[in-house]
């Protein structure tokens, strides 16, 4: 039995984990041990991840590149590899992955199990867009072929399906073409919601990634950082000759080894006395960027990932993530009366990160997107203040017709998971019924 966490740390159970690493032999493992539950990097915060007390099947070890068609930009792959490892392999090669969410040191099976999103969903939608195909064992012992056009309600129920309908052995990828790893960005300050989404609806056109950060301790009115950018072809990079040391500088910042919290403090570092501070520190300094810039994919699409163990900041009680989206119609009104809420609990966060999702449906049945705004804060735990500030909050999201992130989750009710996902009777006819996990136990049945 081994301790295993989430990446909020909020708890530390024991766990049976099998670690996989040979796909042939993965069937066989998961009709000898279950109930049990796919565990890919663990990079999600909650319980999603978690079978407390049970069996995890780590993939890990599924970390095998199977084919690429260089013409098509097809690739076939083990459930287990980091996308991180996809865009390093492949970017220098002219493809990349469409969808990159705020860290790449995620597995490809944890991708499509929570369908993530990245700061481009306006313009090419979630991680299941583009998914051809999977393999999926189930633990009966089958190893099912699924693509989109034989058996596609299987596989929008495994694409945000949460692992509960089988384990992800191999999937087909479509990756985009790309010429260079370089994003040519604007950053531009903004005063109030109603800026925040003048940005955002100019920007839904003509730029392919867009994301803000907000303080949400700033009184009164909010105030944030919007960001946009757009892939740099390599003869623009080219014909820049004032970029090249720019460029020098990212290349150099990408092969140095990321910097890492040693040890978890026995207090969390964000608290009272450091968030607002911190806050308006990190506004200033983002001002002070306003403009045209150029910056490397990796540090434009996951900047925490250049400090490792980053949660370890939060002490020894963890933190939670509480991520929202509400439609765009009711958006505005939603997300000030969270920010609301949140001044006046005097719970504070920092990385508050605001960003509108596009008009378009996702391919899972429980997938996350939907068109409208989402919030993403993340909290230190103080135990019950905490949570009385959630009810708050779930009470704002349910009267916008909202939902919470499942990939974020530890702790939202019932009744709030029934009504932000409506489909989910249609998904539970595609549960197999050897997986379980702490979230699925929580929210429906086993
Ligand atoms: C810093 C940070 C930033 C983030 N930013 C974003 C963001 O911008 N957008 C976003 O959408 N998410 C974001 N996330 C959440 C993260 O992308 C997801 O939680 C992702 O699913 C984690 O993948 P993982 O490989 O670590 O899987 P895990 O966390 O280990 O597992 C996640 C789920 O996938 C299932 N699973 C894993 N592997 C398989 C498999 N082979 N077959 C079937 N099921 C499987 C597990 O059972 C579990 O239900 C962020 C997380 C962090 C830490």
């Amino acid at each position: 039995m081994k301790s295993v966490s989430a990446w909020g740390r909020l708890s530390h159970d024991l766990h049976e984990v099998q670690m996989l690493n040979d796909r042939t032999y993965v069937a066989p493992v998961l009709s000898e041990h279950q109930p049990g539950l796919a565990y890919g990097n663990g990079r999600s915060y909650g319980d999603v991840c978690l079978n407390p007390n049970g069996n995890l099947w780590h993939t890990i070890g599924l970390n095998k590149l199977i084919n690429f068609d260089e013409a098509s930009g097809r690739l076939t792959c083990e459930a287990g590899v980091l996308l991180r490892d996809i865009q390093r392999l492949f970017v220098p090669r002219g493809w990349m992955l469409p969808v990159t969410p705020g860290t790449q040191l995620i597995t490809v099976g944890g991708a499509i199990a929570n369908d993530v999103h990245g700061k481009n969903h306006h313009a090419v939608g979630s991680f299941g867009d583009h998914v051809l195909g999977i393999s999926l064992a189930r633990t009966s012992g089958e190893v099912l072929q699924l693509n989109w056009t034989s058996t596609p309600a299987l596989l929008s129920a495994t694409v945000g399906g949460m692992g509960l309908t089988g384990l992800i052995v191999t999937a087909e990828l479509q990756l985009r073409s790309v010429s260079s790893p370089w994003l040519r960005t604007e950053t531009l300050p903004y005063q109030g919601l109603s800026e925040f989404f003048e940005l955002a609806d100019a920007s839904e056109d003509n730029w392919e990634h867009t994301v803000s950060w907000i303080d949400c301790l700033a009184c009164k009115t909010a105030r944030g950082i919007f960001m946009r950018a757009n892939h740099m072809t390599a003869q623009e990079a080219a014909v820049m000759p004032s970029l090249k040391s720019t460029l020098t500088v990212h290349q150099q910042k990408i092969q140095r080894k990321p910097l890492c919290v040693p040890f978890v403090p026995p207090v969390s570092l964000v608290n009272g006395l450091t968030l607002k501070p911190f806050n308006m520190a990190y506004y200033q300094m983002q001002k002070m960027k306003r403009g045209f810039d150029v910056a490397h994919h990796e540090h434009f699409s996951c900047p925490l990932d250049n400090l490792q163990h980053w949660n370890r900041m939060y002490g020894p009680r963890g933190f939670y993530q509480y991520q929202s989206v509400v439609m765009r119609e009711n958006g505005q009104t939603a997300v000030q009366a969270m920010l609301d809420a949140i001044a006046a609990s005097g719970e504070g966060s920092f990385l508050a990160v605001l960003k509108t999702f596009g008009n378009r449906q996702p391919k899972g049945i429980l997938s996350f997107p939907q068109p409208g705004v989402t919030l993403a804060l993340d909290f230190p735990n103080r135990g019950e203040r905490t949570l009385k500030l959630f009810e708050q909050l779930d009470v704002i999201v349910r009267e916008a017709k909202g939902r919470l992130y499942t990939a974020k989750d530890a702790r939202m009710p019932r009744d709030l998971f029934y009504a932000g996902y409506p489909r989910l009777p249609e998904f539970l006819q595609h549960r197999d019924a050897g997986i379980s996990s702490a979230m699925s136990r929580r929210l429906m049945e086993f």
